[in-house]
Order: C-alpha cells, then structure tokens, then sequence
C-alpha cells in the first residue's frame, strides 16, 4: 500500500489532477491481457479557455489540446519507467493517437474513457466524452496499463445527463445522436466520429491537423458548474 500511495503522489506532483484504478482485463485486446489493471490520471482543462469557445475552435484551445497531451503523455511515461524500475510490466496508452488498421478508424489501442469510468472517476454524457465526477467534460485521460495489482473494483457511475441535451443542440456537425452511453455500447450508439472528424476537417483544417471544435465541452454544464475555485480578487 505504501508503494501505491508513492506511486500515486508522483503521479500528482508530475502533474496529474486526479487518479484511479480499475482491472481492464477483460476489455483488453490478448496481446494486452498480461498488462490488465489499469491507471487512469486526468488533467484538468483551463476554464479561461475553454469559455472562449463559441460557435467555433479557437486556437488557444487546439494549443491548449495539444499540450495537455503531451504532458499526459509525459506523465504516463513517467509512470511507466516508475513501475517498471520496481519489477512490474507497464505501458503507457497514448494520450491521443488514431490506429488506422482497425475497424473503427477513430479509436487508439484502448479507450482511456473505459478506464476512468471503471474506477469511478465519472461517466459517459451524452457528447460521448467523459464526464469526470468534479470537473465535468472539461478534463483530458491518461491511461497506464500495468500487471500491478491495484485496489480495483468494478465502481461504475451512473450516468447523469438526465433530460439534459444542450450538446446535441450544440454539435455543428450534427454528430451527436442524443442516445445515452451504456456499458459496453457501441460508441456510434451516441456519437458520429466520422461525422465529427470530416466537420472539423472540412471547416478548421487552417487551426491545426487534428483539431478539435470544444463546443460539445463548453457547453456542458456539467463542466461549467463543477470544480470553480474561489479565484482571488
Ligand atoms: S467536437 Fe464539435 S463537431 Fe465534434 S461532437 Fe463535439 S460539438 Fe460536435
Ligand atoms: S451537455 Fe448535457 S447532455 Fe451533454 S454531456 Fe453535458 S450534461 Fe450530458
């Protein structure tokens, strides 16, 4: 225990604003089985930013996007080379990387948003993003994969959308479906990622490859309502 709790505070004072763990064994592909616990970080967006969103990308935000990753994916590495210099098997999962030669064209190795929603980190909305419990949509994941064993349960938060449908109204290119997330469904049963990708790719190529709008995150009050300090005066 005392290990994880060392493993858990690096990871913080690298950089991450919360942690979790789940066993993901069984949602893993067999290449990825040995390595089947799961640990999830998450870093939290800037408000200032993401309210600047409007009916459009901003730059900040791609910038903004782009740097959050990479310091997932310097977190995660960290935390990979932590666990492996004490004996245990661990890879980082990419903060942000398409795998081509699957089916599904818009999806990396392994979802981060299963794994933060099996620690009980927070829940799939509407938007088809993950809703983390304190800061709403308005928080990017990190997943490392490990054969450590982790206090993990299976700690499943009830989605909490309710009536709500703001980002579906919102969605410019009409590629939310307004269909709650189940577990274990199929991501096209509440987002279009096709639909999502070939807007932004047709429309805002000029801010950056690979950007992404943000109004389905801004809008979300969810985020707007959750984790606003008392700011200074
Ligand atoms: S990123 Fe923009 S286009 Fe894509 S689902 Fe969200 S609101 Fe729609
Ligand atoms: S905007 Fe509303 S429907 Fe969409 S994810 Fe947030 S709470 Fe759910």
């Amino acid at each position: 225990m005392e290990f994880l709790e060392e493993f858990q505070n690096r990871l913080k004072e690298w950089g991450a604003t919360f942690v979790g763990f789940s066993k993901v064994h069984d949602k893993l592909s067999p290449g990825l089985k040995p390595v089947g616990n799961a640990v999830t970080i998450g870093i939290r967006l800037s408000d200032f930013i993401i309210d600047q969103i409007d009916s459009f990308p901003t730059y900040a935000y791609f910038h903004h996007y782009r740097t959050v990753n990479a310091l997932i994916d310097h977190i995660t590495l960290r935390g990979l080379l932590f666990l492996q210099d004490n004996g245990y098997k661990a890879m980082a999962v990419a903060a942000s990387q398409t795998v081509n030669d699957t089916e599904d064209k818009y999806c990396g190795i392994f979802p981060h948003k299963t794994a933060a929603v099996t620690a009980g980190l927070g829940w799939i909305g509407r938007n088809g993003l993950f809703i983390s419990n304190e800061y709403g949509p308005r928080v990017r994941l990190g997943t490392i994969l490990t054969d450590m064993e982790l206090p993990a349960g299976e700690n499943m938060v009830k989605d909490s959308c309710g009536s709500c449908r703001k980002c579906v109204e919102a969605c410019p290119a009409m590629a939310l479906t307004g269909n709650c997330w189940e577990a274990g469904c199929d991501r096209s049963r509440v987002v279009d990622a096709k639909a999502c990708s070939d807007y932004m790719n047709s429309k805002f190529k000029h801010i950056g490859r690979g950007s992404v709008c943000g109004i389905c995150i801004r809008v979300c009050p969810q985020g707007e309502k959750r984790g606003r300090g008392q700011g200074k005066e």
